[in-house]
């Protein structure tokens, strides 16, 4: 007897879950016999490899930390799906969400930065969703963001933005062939942060966008999970002054400079640089910062 009532609270259950749940399809770019940009380093992993460790690390930080949420991928290993494949793939299992995680690349290897793209402007939901991944790139993960961009922009459409008929945004983590960029993608760390970012956009965007369903997750008392999203940043200054963070000797450290105010008065403003998943590379980049002209910088930890 009691067997019959647990299935089916069960089946309810799936029910309920089933009617109210967002799923998101996040799609590594390129793959198998398509390896994308190679890297400015032929040391470096090329765009295939770095799209597949990025959005799977994406999608686990969505599953493990958010309740109500189902995460589906065009790719889990190194394979090529057509880009047919995956828009009828988002579009046939009626997904609320298509996200495309690439790595830009230019015969100028100066150029660096991320990119956000939507299909047209004109797609609210996609064009916001995008503005949150570009502002989580740039305040949290210390990327130069390049902004939000529509077929106008790049003078061409994408087929996985054209033809999906949801909210669908395709992000471009960087320039491959940058070299400092394809270092940093390259590194655990980099991918972490960049993952994070990915998380905490799309976290709040859930969150505004679907004010009836609960995305919080109940943390079962013994549960140890993973401190997803937990980064460090170093705090390089503070001061009563707003300081252009891309001028002077800010332009000398090898992450850009945040400035976040903290107060109304005295000392307003305080500057950070870097984001790392790990203590010890922020200690390490504290080390070097404090060498380079500000010697009161402090490793501090940044929660979600
Ligand atoms: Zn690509």
């Amino acid at each position: 007897m009691r067997l019959v009532y647990t299935s089916l609270i069960f089946i309810v259950l799936s029910f309920v879950s089933l009617g109210q749940g967002i799923t998101i399809l996040i799609d590594p770019g390129h793959g198998g016999s398509d390896p994308g940009h190679e890297a400015a380093d032929k040391n470096l992993l090329p765009e295939k490899d770095l799209t597949l460790k990025i959005a799977l690390k994406f999608g686990s930080y969505l599953t493990e930390k958010l309740e109500n949420v189902t995460v589906l991928y065009t790719r889990t290993d190194d394979r090529y799906p057509t880009l047919d494949e995956r828009v009828n793939m988002a579009n046939s299992k009626n997904v609320d969400y298509f996200i495309s995680v690439h790595i830009n690349g230019s015969p100028n290897t100066a150029i660096k930065g991320t990119e956000s793209h939507v299909h047209s402007m004109s797609s609210k939901a996609s064009v916001k969703l995008a503005r949150a991944f570009e502002n989580e790139f740039k305040t949290r993960a210390g990327r130069k963001s390049r902004g939000v961009k529509d077929s106008d922009d790049r003078e061409h459409s994408l087929q996985v933005l054209k033809f999906t008929e949801m909210t669908s945004v395709l992000v471009e983590c960087g320039f491959m062939t940058n070299v400092s960029e394809a270092n940093y993608l390259n590194t655990t760390s980099g991918q972490d942060v960049i993952a994070s970012a990915l998380f905490r956009a799309m976290r709040s965007h859930l969150q505004e966008t679907h004010k009836n369903i609960s995305f919080t997750k109940k943390t079962s008392g013994s549960g140890t999970t993973a401190s997803v999203g937990k980064t460090y940043s170093v705090q390089i200054m503070s001061s009563k002054e707003w300081l252009d963070t891309e001028k002077g000797s800010f332009k000398n450290l090898e992450h850009a400079v945040s400035r976040t105010q903290v107060a109304q008065t005295g000392y307003r403003y305080k500057y950070f640089s870097g984001t790392f998943s790990s203590k010890s590379e922020a200690d390490d980049y504290c080390n070097e910062v404090k060498k380079k002209g500000f010697p009161d910088s402090i490793v501090v930890e940044r929660k979600n």
